[in-house]
């Protein structure tokens, strides 16, 4: 990747100030939500920064830190610009990197400031590091281990202290202390003794060990072969491309991309794993350890401070060859970038929803592109939006159809709930009932997934009717009984059961309606009350390390069954798991989302692909209202191909994604007049245009949420078009007042 040269592309000095001496000035980009870089000017006597410099520069009262930035703006006179305080030792920003926040900006309609604050969310990391002290042995202390006289008698936790110095770089007393399985007090006498000594040295962490590529991993399949052979050869001849690696669950795509992986690191280059929930990647992570020696580098939200730090600054100076990472992950400093992999890439939580809204695998593709790097797109359910990509020739498909080894996919069954009879306030089946006992009974686990975090979804008064409401949402507040509080899932607000309806005050009157992972637990422990159940969600879980635990107890066999919610359909491999039943499959389709059969087929394939991942054939059980859904079809008839093609001939028809575009407005406002106001100019000044169709303004079906009035437009156009000049001119002819704000979303997910 070429480097861009101070002297070929520097701002030339704009302007001249009163002396006749030429002002220097700079345009720098602050991570904040500016309309555009501000400029500044370089104080005489000390060198023009280079573009992508980070640099400390005053705004207001404060002092921040910005980068380097190229284009012009205003011009201000020199009077009224000030300059910069300080130019940052910290590696500088490549021009990949500055053009892509530029177009994500320019294609997301975010000001560049807010993506700038993206790639440098550890502003920790850019302070050039404190020194630290550490110790190593002194040469007396060499000698007295050696044994010659020096009227110290060596402990053995001080023989230990200088033993471990001896052998390994100089490091902290706390870290020497834990080492030793000693106290600091040791240490310190040592350094009182002269026997060690300690001095400063530059913090940046000691270097971590990188992946080595030249570990050979497993035998791959023929099929897997042919397919590592296509991503191989695609990182060898460098340059874009999008390769869709479309296999089965259970077919090894993570080894065959290993192998990728490996080529980009033997070239030299730094390489990037995207996955929907890293918290989830326990077992992915001992794989990679399995694969290349040592942990990759990891990036979520999850992390301290200090390791954000640390990774940010050995990813900016190269240190860190793989970062395995949320969407996040994607905005960080690679200077040599060589490989993408968006691993699951069809999975709704790549939208990133608040902030800056983006679809992160888009915009893995558009950094590949802008890097000139091949990136691997991988999943056993691609989205809609990539099989259409595959069609159209601008991706590549490569295929796994089989599971690895012996194992087969899993027999799937529709359960047709209109037939069966479940007794009042019980979920599961007499057919499901009966496989979860013969499940059992053959000694093998199993999984239920219901798509539903707490004890009730519902919760009412029997005697008056009244429901539990968010007061700041229009959303039912969900029984949690583990927890002994009703929640609202979209702002968290919180409050204890009570004992008596606070309507008509009659007690023991509440109810609770439809099931929870909570309930279903109690379900299944009366009906079998040996077998040993955990459950599987995000808010029962305190991170990732409990449910890399939990996962680990249940490949240990240490449970029989498994009830979750979606964190459970992704990346485990349990290989005893036979049977999967998913309770509710209906949940997902009720409501107007464009991708709710889509997203159903993907999740409950996903589900069930964790059935029979071994040697032991797995079976899964699906109970719906609807079975003659084309989505329930497909998963029983294993039939993806016809479910696409029917998809995608239904989203042609409608003028839907990937056939059209379609962007959002979301309006909002603390009260529902300020709201409306905004709302009706908005309509007023409304496009129109050939080929672009506005809908609405209508109450978003989350009217209220965290006390805030919402409405939305939907606007919809031909695939031709290109939405964000048009939503731009719209915008800039409306006045909002306030409180008032408006949320744009390219390519909306959620319709909520
Ligand atoms: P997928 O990601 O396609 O669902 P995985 O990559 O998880 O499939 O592979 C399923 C299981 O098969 C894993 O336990 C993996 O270690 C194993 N596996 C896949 N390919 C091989 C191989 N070539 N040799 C040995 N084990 C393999
Ligand atoms: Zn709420």
């Amino acid at each position: 990747m070429p480097d861009d040269h101070a002297s070929s592309r520097e701002p030339l000095p704009i302007g001249h100030c009163d002396r006749g001496l030429p002002a220097r000035r700079v345009r720098v980009l602050l991570p904040l939500p500016l309309p555009e870089a501000l400029d500044y000017l370089v104080p005489e006597g000390t060198s023009l920064p280079e573009l992508g410099s980070f640099v400390r520069v005053p705004l207001g009262q404060r002092s921040l830190v910005g980068v380097v930035w190229d284009g012009t703006g205003e011009e201000l006179a020199d009077e009224r610009l000030k300059p910069i305080i300080e130019t940052l030792n910290t590696p500088r920003l490549q021009p990949e990197l500055r053009h892509f926040v530029e177009r994500v900006a320019a294609y997301t309609m975010a000001p560049p400031g807010a993506v700038l604050r993206m790639t440098m969310s550890v502003p920790e990391a850019l302070q050039p590091p404190r020194p630290r002290r550490v110790c190593a042995a002194s040469p007396g202390g060499r000698a007295a281990l050696a044994g010659a006289p020096m009227g110290t008698r060596l402990t053995a936790a001080r023989r230990r202290v200088l033993e471990i110095l001896l052998n390994r770089p100089s490091m902290p007393v706390a870290e020497i202390a834990q080492l030793a399985a000693c106290g600091p007090g040791v240490v310190r006498d040592l350094i009182a003794a002269d026997l060690v000594e300690e001095r400063f040295a530059s913090s940046e962490p000691p270097e971590a060990p990188s992946p080595d590529w030249r570990l050979s991993g497993p035998a791959l399949s023929p099929d897997q072969s042919v397919a590592a052979k296509r991503l191989v050869s695609g990182v060898q001849a460098g340059g874009f491309g999008v390769t869709v690696l479309d296999g089965v669950t259970g077919s090894g795509k993570t080894e065959t991309y290993f192998a990728a992986l490996a080529t980009a690191l033997a070239a030299g280059r730094q390489a990037l794993v995207l996955l929907p929930e890293i918290a989830l990647g326990a077992q992915w992570l001992e794989r990679f350890r399995v694969r290349f020696g040592v942990l990759p580098a990891q990036w979520h939200s999850d992390m301290s401070a200090a390791e954000r730090r640390d990774t940010w600054r050995a990813v900016a100076a190269g240190r860190v060859r793989v970062v395995v990472g949320a969407r996040s992950a994607l905005f960080l400093p690679f200077p040599e970038l060589g490989l993408i992999v968006v691993d699951e890439e069809h999975d709704p939580s790549y939208k990133q929803e608040d902030g800056v809204i983006y679809q992160a695998r888009d915009m893995a593709v558009l950094r590949a592109s802008l890097a000139g790097i091949p990136i691997v797109l991988v999943s056993a359910t691609p989205s809609l939006e990539t099989v259409i990509n595959v069609a159209r020739g601008r991706y590549q498909r490569v295929a796994l159809p089989r599971r690895h080894a012996a194992a087969e996919l899993p027999a799937v069954r529709l359960v047709d709930l209109r037939r069966e009879h479940i007794a009042r306030g019980h979920f599961l089946s007499p057919p499901l009932v009966e496989e979860l006992a013969a499940t059992f009974a053959a000694g093998e686990q199993a999984l239920l997934f219901l798509n539903r975090r707490g004890y009730a979804p519902l919760t009412l008064c029997r005697a008056c009717g009244h429901r539990f409401e968010c007061p700041s949402c229009t959303a039912w507040l969900v029984e949690h009984r583990f927890t002994g509080r009703l929640l609202c899932h979209h702002c968290g607000h919180a409050e204890p059961v009570p004992a008596c309806c606070p309507e008509c005050l009659t007690a023991g009157a509440l109810v609770p309606c439809g099931p929870g992972v909570e309930r279903l637990l109690e379900e299944v422990s009366q009906r079998f009350p040996a077998v040993r159940v955990a459950v599987m969600v995000s808010d029962l879980l305190s991170g990732p390390r409990a449910a890399a635990e939990l996962a680990q107890a249940m490949t240990e066999r240490r449970y029989d069954l498994l009830i979750g919610t979606q964190i459970v359909a992704k990346g485990h491999h349990f290989p005893m798991l036979t049977l999967v039943g998913v309770v509710d499959a209906d949940l997902g389709l009720a409501g107007g989302d464009l991708r709710a059969a889509e997203r159903t087929y993907q999740l409950l394939h996903q589900v069930g692909g964790r059935a029979g991942r071994a040697e032991h054939k797995g079976r899964v059980l699906i109970q719906t209202w609807m079975p003659d859904q084309p989505v329930m079809q497909a998963l029983a008839g294993g039939d993806r191909d016809r479910f696409l093609e029917a998809e995608a001939a239904a989203r042609r028809q409608a003028g839907l994604p990937p056939f059209g575009r379609l962007a959002a407005l979301i309006v909002s406002a603390g009260d529902p007049d300020t709201c409306d106001f905004t709302a009706r100019a908005l309509s007023r000044a409304a496009p129109q245009l050939q080929g672009v169709a506005v809908l609405g303004p209508a109450p978003a079906p989350l009217a209220v949420l965290r006390g805030r009035h919402r409405r939305r437009f939907l606007v919809k156009a031909d695939r031709e078009v290109r939405l964000q000049p048009i939503l731009r001119d719209w915008l800039s002819r409306v006045r909002t007042s306030g409180s008032t704000r408006i949320q744009i979303d390219i390519d909306p997910y959620s319709f909520l």
